[in-house]
């Protein structure tokens, strides 16, 4: 391993063993030397009172920093978007607006310019206390959107007192197999990691969710997040071990465990080479039942990465997100274009394009509506019926994509028959115009329903009469269930999957869709939870849409069990009143036969028992 920008610590630091726990957000071991980049605000910086006649001088400082910092964001946008990251770039593009947006707010820029005139100091101390006192104005508000803006004014504040110090902030250019260790990373930072440069990562903030966690499992780095006291532990060029299993950080390991990291990182990659390698054999049990693995995706870039992984089509396209990348609507042509892409690269394997799902927490160009709860306002397919202009064109662009392949539409947070009986007359309507057109398009596409709200679970066996088939969306359904907003970490303890009345709610659906023959899929987050899974193909579903990355290791799942073991464990769960005796039940039947694959699997919800 080379290391070829980090100047080597003093001797005696270098001895220094430590170990820090943190989030383990993408798993794998990683052992090499480590480099920091992007200190926090604040890191060991001192006051430098200045001379009247440099007061220019440090104003033009200042100034030039934070245009340079605009430039440099600008650059990573321009690289972005000549690369197909994905669902991640979209992110880092949207927060590279926000960074750039803090940038060029006069107002902290005018802040810390009176202070180097009127107080004659440096302009990184200037910096430093505007930087400050906007980020305490956000961490005051209510509003906890608004609170978050802080971290954001924090990431650019520190970047540009590194210009200032003439620090590095960025990847060096050259570097070879580094560990990343950072106060945090902004999406510029994250652009330039690649396999070849980066082998593992570590940060003090970001949590589950992160998006350094969402680049690192996609360029399969492991990396260890919200790790406390990193930045004074760590020196560059410090070997260290990043343990992305158990969320572990060791500063300058001993030899002992060098040779245990090298073992673990061995068993490491025999499981996922034989977890890859399984990937294209059918997701069939032991005892020959036959479930489908389909791939969600929200961007045209990734539908081709599902074949690789084994995934067998997509079974939730969710189209909103072309729609928010834009500042305008898209055209009909544009999204024909776009869909057909993603069904030509699929086919003959299925696509199912979910229509436009906005409001609540996603909104399109125009901005947010005002309105008191948006997730029980105008989101998804009330939406859609309200506007209809939009609604259509977006009908027509999939009724036509299917002719090239095999595609099917689906309807997001359907409340009852009548709504769908609404947007399915609708439909009826564009095809007949269509068919007036001479336009060709697929005249047998099937037209599926998502069950996201309770009311539906009620009217499951009326609806299943009425649509091809049903698609399970449990990040909503559980949300809508036990009456708490997903995104909300003051109630995130209460968002349980296997609670009993989640369970129930399935159960209903499932049973209602096979009364009708017709097929059940689970396209939300459960479908790839390794403790859920047992209990959804024990229930009967038949199709399990996941994020792309799981694919392998549910398939691989699948075709270890026994549903007529499962069927035992079904009905010792549906005799549990309790989320507790329920996960220690699934735990129970799964530890054994998966006990190397739960070890590596980063659990997103742990339940401690
Ligand atoms: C769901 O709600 O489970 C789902 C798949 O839809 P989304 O996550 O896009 O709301
Ligand atoms: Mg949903």
């Amino acid at each position: 391993m080379t290391f070829l920008n980090a100047s080597p610590p003093a001797e005696t630091d270098i001895r220094r063993r430590s170990i820090l726990s943190g989030i383990a957000v993408s798993s794998g071991v990683a052992v090499g030397r480590s480099l920091f980049i992007n200190r926090r605000l604040g890191f060991a910086s001192t006051p430098v009172k200045i001379s009247a006649k440099k007061i220019p001088l440090e104003e033009e400082r200042l100034e030039e920093a934070t245009l340079a910092l605009v430039m440099e964001f600008e650059e990573a946008k321009r690289q972005l978007s000549s690369q197909s990251l994905g669902p991640a770039a979209r992110e880092q593009a949207d927060l590279l607006d926000a960074y750039i947006l803090i940038c060029r707010d006069p107002k902290m820029l005018a802040l810390a310019l009176d202070m180097i005139r009127r107080g004659r100091v440096s302009a990184e101390w200037a910096w430093e206390r505007a930087v400050q006192s906007v980020v305490g104005a956000f961490e005051k508000m209510d509003s906890p959107y608004l609170r978050e803006r802080a971290e954001d004014v924090r990431a650019v504040g520190s970047r540009i007192l590194a210009r200032l110090r003439g620090e590095s902030h960025l990847l060096p250019a050259g570097l070879e197999k580094c560990i990343i260790f950072a106060h945090d990373l902004t999406p510029a930072d994250t652009l330039a990691l690649t396999p070849e440069s980066v082998i593992g990562l570590a940060t003090e903030m970001g949590g589950h969710t992160s998006h350094t966690g969402i680049l690192a499992r996609s360029l399969r780095l492991p990396c260890v997040v919200g790790v406390t006291g990193l930045e004074e532990a760590a020196l560059d060029g410090a070997q260290v071990i990043v343990d992305g299993i158990q969320g572990l950080i060791i500063v300058n390991p001993g030899e002992p465990e060098l040779l245990e990291y090298a073992e673990l990182q061995k068993e490491f990659s025999r499981y996922e080479d034989r977890i890859r390698q399984e990937a294209s054999l059918p997701a069939e049990t032991v005892d020959g039942i036959r479930a489908a693995v389909y791939g969600n995706i929200e961007v045209m870039d990734e539908a081709a990465q599902i074949r690789l992984l084994g995934g067998e089509g997509i079974g939730l396209y969710r189209t909103e997100y072309s729609y928010m990348a834009r500042s305008g609507l898209p055209s009909e042509d544009e999204l024909y274009a776009e869909y057909a892409r993603v069904v030509e690269i699929m086919s003959p394997a299925p696509v199912v394009l979910r229509t436009l799902d906005v409001g609540a927490d996603k909104s399109l160009g125009g901005g947010r509506l005002e309105e008191e709860n948006p997730a029980l306002g105008l989101r998804a397919i009330r939406y859609s019926l309200r506007h209809q202009d939009i609604f259509r064109r977006q009908l027509r662009a999939i009724l036509r994509a299917g002719s090239n392949g095999r595609a099917a539409i689906m309807f997001p947070l359907i409340s009852g028959l009548l709504e769908l009986r609404q947007a399915k007359s609708v439909l009826g309507e564009v095809r007949q115009e269509l068919d007036n057109q001479g336009i060709a398009y697929d005249k047998d596409m099937a037209v599926g329903t998502m069950i996201e709200l309770p009311s539906a679970v009620f009217q499951a066996r009326a609806l299943a009469a009425e649509t091809d088939f049903f698609s399970i969306g449990t990040n909503d359904l559980i949300q809508y269930t036990l009456g708490i907003d997903r995104g909300n970490k003051y109630v995130s303890y209460l968002y349980q999957p296997l609670h009993p009345a989640v369970l129930q709610a399935i159960r209903l659906v499932v049973d209602a869709a096979h009364a009708a023959g017709i097929t059940v899929c689970v396209c939300g987050e459960m479908a790839s939870d390794p403790y859920c899974l047992p209990i959804l193909l024990a229930m009967g579903v038949d199709e399990f849409s996941v994020n792309p990355q799981a694919i392998p290791i549910i398939k691989y799942m699948i075709r270890n069990f026994d549903t007529a073991e499962l069927g035992e464990l079904l009905r010792q769960v549906y005799n549990s009143s309790s989320v507790r005796t329920i996960t220690r039940l699934v735990k129970h039947h799964i530890h054994d036969r998966f006990r190397t694959e739960l070890h590596f699997i980063n659990l997103l919800n742990d339940t401690d028992l």
